[in-house]
């Protein structure tokens, strides 16, 4: 079955760490010889000074009927720059919300041979393997009414609305019940139920699921405070943890500090399986564009080549290739090949070279 891959790197260091990503999936894809089409668009500020618009009407189109979009990241001075007209469609916010990208999944996994850059003890790092499910279409980022506003004596006072529907709960439980029973069966499910109405519906609503659905997965509920502090000390005690869209990404960030660097930590957001038995799927690195190194040629590329591993697994269901990917890159960081971020006390090389770095290894096993 063909897959139509949509490649945008969008803006700041995005270009860079997906000019190496792409390099490790046309490898991989050439020497599995898998049936993808690949197409890559301009996206973000680079889109503007040709099409005056973020994406092209025949990149949005096509990325609509992708199977999955490999994504470099959006943000930084020249697209704050833009117009609001011009970012109108297209967004990164309303792709993830118009292709029902609900279930976001942040891996968190512990390297000890990036124990020299991570902010835990090296024995605390090997049991560290999280899936974090971020719900993405829902909460704060999305709820109305929002915006920012005068009172009639000339206060100005801005708004946000944390809201979640039962349904949407229902959503991202059930996918949060079977990604843990896919893995150690273990669900924390992390909500700010003391204080927030929505948390305990949140609560009360993934309890009924995993005592009516799930009875085999043991299910744990742990305010988010809590759980920023247990993640940043003891994350090896969590298997999958599942979230609303704010506090997932914020906790996920903590994620960086424990894998080394923001530029370890790749992302999937996937939809519910449609009609004709497919999932639509966007691959992100959790990072964004990175404008304090941007052109700099320092980045860290790993995350958006981890990324190319989710989308082999998650979208081409070639999970064999994705376990090459991942340890082609475990074996380059342990080979003391490191990009700035997590150099702790070894030399550095560039983004190109970690990429290099990747592709040689791969090279011998794919
Ligand atoms: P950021 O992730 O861009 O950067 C945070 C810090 O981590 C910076 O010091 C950066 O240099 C470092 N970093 C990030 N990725 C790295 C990599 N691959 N290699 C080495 N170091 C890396 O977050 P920010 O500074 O809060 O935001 C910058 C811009 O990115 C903003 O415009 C923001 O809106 C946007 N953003 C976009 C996304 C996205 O596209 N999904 C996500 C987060 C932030």
């Amino acid at each position: 079955m063909s897959h139509r891959i949509m490649i945008l790197p969008g803006d700041g260091i995005g270009p860079e760490v997906i000019t190496q990503a792409r390099r490790v999936l046309e490898l991989v894809v050439e020497r599995a010889s898998l049936d993808v089409e690949i197409t890559q668009a301009l996206y973000g500020a680079a889109a503007y000074p040709e099409y005056k618009r973020i994406i092209s009407d025949e990149a949005l189109s096509d990325t609509f009927a992708a199977d999955a979009i490999l994504f470099g990241a959006i943000g930084g001075d020249a697209y704050d720059a833009l117009p609001p007209e011009a970012r109108r469609e297209g967004g990164l916010l309303q792709l993830r919300k118009q292709m029902q990208l609900f279930a976001n999944l942040r891996p968190i996994v512990g390297f000890r041979e990036l124990a020299d850059a991570s902010s835990l003890k090296p024995e605390r790092l090997d049991s560290v393997n999280v899936l974090l499910l971020r719900e993405l279409n829902g909460g704060l980022y999305f709820g109305q009414p929002r915006g920012i506003s005068d009172t009639d004596d000339g206060v100005r006072f801005g708004r946000n609305t944390m809201v979640y529907s039962e349904l949407e709960i229902e959503r991202v439980a059930r996918f949060a019940f079977e990604l843990a029973g896919a893995r150690d069966k273990r669900l924390m499910s992390v909500d700010k139920a003391n204080v927030l109405e929505t948390s305990r519906l949140w609560r009360e609503v993934v309890t009924r699921i995993g005592a009516e659905e799930y009875p085999g997965i043991a299910l744990d509920h742990m305010f988010v405070d809590n759980c920023a502090m247990q993640l940043a000390g003891r994350p090896g005690q969590f298997d999958t943890i599942v979230t609303e869209n704010t506090f997932g990404d914020i906790l996920s960030d903590i994620g960086g500090a424990v894998a080394g660097s923001l530029g370890m930590l790749p992302s999937a957001s996937l939809s519910a399986v449609g009609e004709d038995g497919r999932r639509k799927a966007l691959y992100e690195p959790v990072h964004g564009s990175a404008p304090d190194i941007t052109g700099q040629g320092i980045a860290n590329p790993l995350a958006a080549i981890l990324c190319v591993a989710m989308l082999l697994r998650h979208s081409l269901e070639r999970a064999d290739l994705a376990a090459e990917v991942e340890l082609a890159v475990r074996s380059t960081v342990g080979a003391g090949v490191r990009t700035p971020d997590i150099a702790a006390s070894h030399p550095t090389v560039s983004t190109r070279e970690m990429g290099d770095a990747v592709l040689q290894r791969l090279a011998e096993t794919v």
